[in-house]
């Protein structure tokens, strides 16, 4: 799961980082409201940035710079609702205007290979670290946090002396790159990213000027398998953003992952469903999803799922492949013949259930018309065919399995 800025913003500055100060607005009147308290309190101007979840607002026209009440109020008005990479903005947060001096790039990753937390740092901040990694992949410093240990002073001096943050700004970027490893492990975050993290001019209401590192951009995603230990996080999450698809199977309890094919699959158990994915590109056809109902799912589970399935598409034909253990076949074939009845549009369904509760499941298939097939491979056959049939053919049909 994906935090908005202004969230991942709370979780930096609630660790100790320096995030400037800065409030979220839903309308034009709202980012008037807090630019009015921003500027009397000192502020020389100040940023409204959408809140969405891509990158590269900037470059998309999502981060604007206003030095009047009034100009806010306009700007905040463009950028409300207009469209970022097809997500329409519902939200922008207002701050103060950074007077930038350099912009570097600090980033903390679980690198699963590893068993550890890669931190990266680059000099070259502000621009996408991945174009960085791909041109210059010397400019970028990486070194790898225990994570129990967290990332030493030794390890977070090498980051900052490498970005060249020396004399005045050590201690501070120390304390930034250790930051972020703690912010990643406390929250059971996979990705903390800090672009840009920012040399700033400031002038204090006294008159007094001078520069310090301040984290300008944050982005953070959770795990989200251990988003249960963090209800606080979860209530963040932002239902406007998620894909209709993904909130049902979670709310379902269904593991759903979208792919690019025209066969779905509902399957149970995970492992299951990745050989059945395995069977099909075998058989010449393309996996549409990866599902899994999980264990012991009843009727209205499989209602979903397929609900799920349809909602694609592309999808031509499903494949229903069941290995009844705790889940009883009956229970399995009773859902699709509900699902079937109240399915958004015809296509073709091969159903294989075998295990608990098979001939009562087959003898209701049979009944409702369901085309089954005995083997998992030849399910796959079958479903490759009819896909064929309900879809183009084209060379690949010609070396189809028969
Ligand atoms: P992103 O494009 O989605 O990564 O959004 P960022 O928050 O990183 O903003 C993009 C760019 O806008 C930054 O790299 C900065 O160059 C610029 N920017 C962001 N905030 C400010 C600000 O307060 N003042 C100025 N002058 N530029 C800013
Ligand atoms: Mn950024």
């Amino acid at each position: 799961m994906k935090l908005q800025e202004f969230h991942a913003r709370e979780l930096l500055a609630a660790a100790g980082l320096p995030v400037p100060a800065g409030r979220v607005a839903a309308t034009p009147g709202e980012a008037a409201e807090v630019a009015r308290e921003l500027l009397a309190g000192g502020a020389g101007g100040v940023v409204i940035k959408a809140q969405v979840l891509v990158g590269g607002r900037g470059k998309a026209g999502g981060v604007k710079l206003a030095s009047t009440v009034e100009d806010a109020e306009r700007i905040a008005g463009d950028i409300l609702g207009m469209s970022i990479k097809g997500i329409t903005v519902r939200k922008v947060l207002v701050a103060p205007a950074a007077d930038i001096r350099h912009e570097y790039y600090l980033g903390a990753v679980l690198d699963r290979a590893a068993q550890r937390i890669l931190v990266m740092g680059s000099a070259e901040g502000g621009v996408e670290i991945e174009q960085v990694a791909k041109e210059k992949p010397d400019a970028i410093v990486r070194v790898h946090a225990h994570p129990h240990l967290g990332l030493l002073d030794f390890q977070a001096r090498e980051v900052a002396l490498a970005l060249g943050l020396t004399g005045p700004y050590l201690a501070d970027a120390m304390a930034i790159a250790r930051g972020l490893v703690r912010v990643l492990v406390e929250n059971d975050a996979d990705l903390v990213e800090v672009n840009p993290l920012a040399i700033v001019h400031e002038r204090a209401a006294d008159g007094s000027e001078g520069e310090r590192l301040v984290c300008l951009d944050a982005k953070i995603t959770l795990d989200d398998s251990a988003l249960p230990r963090h209800p606080e996080l979860e209530a963040r999450r932002d239902l406007d953003e998620e894909d209709p698809a993904d909130r049902e199977a979670r709310e379902q309890e269904i593991n759903f992952i979208h792919l690019d094919g025209t066969i779905g699959c509902l399957v149970n158990g995970a492992g299951l469903a990745m050989t059945t994915m395995d069977l099909v590109k075998r058989a010449g056809g393309e996996p549409a999803n990866f599902l899994d109902i999980g264990g012991g799912a009843k009727a209205d589970t499989v209602a979903a799922a397929m609900r799920l399935i349809l909602a694609d598409p592309r999808v031509e034909v499903i494949l229903v492949n069941i290995f009844g253990g705790i889940t009883r076949g009956d229970e399995v074939a009773r859902g699709l013949v509900e699902a079937r009845a109240r399915q958004s549009r015809a296509v073709p369904m091969v159903v294989r259930i075998v295990g608990t509760n098979a001939e009562p499941a087959q003898v209701i298939l049979r009944e409702a018309a369901f085309q089954t097939a005995d083997s998992l491979e030849a399910a796959a056959v079958q479903a490759v065919a009819a896909s064929r049939g309900a879809g183009q053919t084209g060379p690949a049909a010609e070396g189809a399995v028969r």
